[in-house]
């Protein structure tokens, strides 16, 4: 079974309005065992919808549309399925009724003319009724095809209680179990992870594994699909099992948990606290760390020391090394850490200092070089690490390294 989504919508072709409906549905169909074959986005036009719709009954079993669904002019969503199915649009009085009394009863006068745009429906559509706002949804499936067109509207507290209502059918069509698992990696960069696992994946497609890679961290995504769903359970088991051997602790969660979050709990369960120094990135640490409920257990103080003078008057950093070394340097990052630990009394002191871009590299020091310390009772230890991105990305680089060495110290 492979559906295609389409969102109607012309403001969705614009920078200012972003189709998130498409993105949650293809969630939701996932979860039923239903393939996405396409995301489409059209504009608000009888002729565009139409030829996505043609384009996507050509390729699979079901077409879901979003949105251009009310009762104003530019809403032509009906007119496009219509084109595209060759089902006239019949009046039903039963809607026209409905949406009449609704209307009267929320705002005490006559209803406008354009209501009646809305009773107009493919012939032989079924109506799935709006539980939240007045635009019906509508359920066809098309005569002598393996095809079935569902039209939702576009706000979302509408859609939403109608996908739950044709659930059940959607899941007929699905016909299969699907189980998922997210498993997150760090420390070891996206090509480094698909070489350790390609051998179990090469040619393997049920479970699916695909890799997104981010500065967060790196996620594997193990999908599969089977009747039987203990069956699927034992696929993406399997698949862990193998994952496990070859990425060793680099995997810090199988439960698609984020790494603040791991760290936070480990901190909790060793009845450790933390403390954090950050140049280049700004806050951003600490931001990630107080993100995670309950973080206040664990973490004690954050410090942006962004100029020489913060680091020296705030974390005592020796401003000889600063002089001799540079901000950016093995002697201030370890500084920074023990400095912070020092002054919050934590068990654990993290400092980073580095230089994020675009500007202000030079060769000895280029842009995306940071010096990352971890500070613990027994010592110091100084990471020199060189990314390459975007000013938040090396930023998001550089915190989530920092969260990883202390990971690591931890487990
Ligand atoms: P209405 O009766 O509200 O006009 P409609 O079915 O005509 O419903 P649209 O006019 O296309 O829907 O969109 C109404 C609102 O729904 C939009 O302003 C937007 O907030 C939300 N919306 C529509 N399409 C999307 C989408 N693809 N992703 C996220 N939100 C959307
Ligand atoms: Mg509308």
């Amino acid at each position: 079974m492979i559906a295609h989504i389409i969102a109607v919508g012309s403001e969705l072709l614009t920078p200012y309005r972003q189709d998130t409906n498409s993105k949650e549905i293809a969630r939701l169909l996932m979860d039923l065992g239903i393939k996405v074959g396409s995301i489409t986005i059209v504009p608000d036009n009888d002729e565009e919808i139409a030829r996505a719709v043609k384009s996507a009954m050509g390729r699979g079993q079901l077409v879901i549309i979003t949105g251009g669904l009310g009762p104003t002019a530019d809403d032509r969503t009906r007119e496009g399925i219509s084109k595209a199915l060759k089902l006239d649009l019949e009046f039903n009085e039963e809607i026209h009724q409905w949406l009449k009394e609704r209307f009267k009863q929320l705002n005490k006068k006559e209803p406008p003319d354009n209501l009646a745009r809305m009773a107009f429906v493919p012939r032989g559509a079924e109506i799935i009724p709006n539980t939240v706002g007045a635009a019906p949804g509508l359920w066809i499936e098309v005569e002598g095809k393996d095809l079935r067109v569902l039209a939702l509207p576009g706000p979302p507290a509408e859609w939403k209680p109608m996908m739950e209502a044709m659930r059940e059918r959607l899941e007929a069509l699905g016909r299969k179990d699907v189980e998922r698992r997210v498993l997150r990696v760090a420390g070891l960069r996206e090509a480094e992870v698909e070489e350790r696992i390609s051998p179990f994946i090469t040619g393997v497609k049920n479970p699916s594994v695909t890799i997104l890679a981010s500065p967060e961290d790196v996620q594997l995504h193990i999908i599969a699909v089977s009747r039987d769903p203990e069956e699927a359970r034992r696929l993406v088991e399997e698949m862990v099992e193998k994952f496990k051997e070859v990425l060793g602790d680099n995997i810090y969660s199988l439960e698609d948990e984020p790494l603040e979050k791991v760290v936070g709990d480990l901190l909790r369960a060793r009845g450790k606290t933390l403390a954090v120094a950050e140049s280049c990135s700004g806050g951003l640490l600490s931001h990630r760390i107080t993100n995670i409920p309950g973080s206040s257990d664990y973490f004690l103080l954050g410090a942006v020391t962004y100029s020489n003078e913060a680091k020296v008057k705030v974390l005592g950093v020796n401003p000889q090394d600063l002089e001799e070394h540079g901000a950016v340097s093995q002697e201030v990052a370890a500084q920074m850490a023990e400095g912070v630990k020092k002054l919050a009394g934590s068990h654990f002191g993290i400092g980073i200092t580095g230089i994020a871009g675009p500007g202000g590299g030079t060769p000895q020091k280029p842009v995306g070089l940071v010096y990352i310390a971890l500070s613990w009772e027994g010592g110091t230890e100084v990471h020199r690490k060189r990314f390459w991105g975007t000013r938040l990305q090396i930023k998001t680089y550089s915190t989530t390294h920092a969260l990883d060495m202390l990971r690591r110290r931890l487990i």
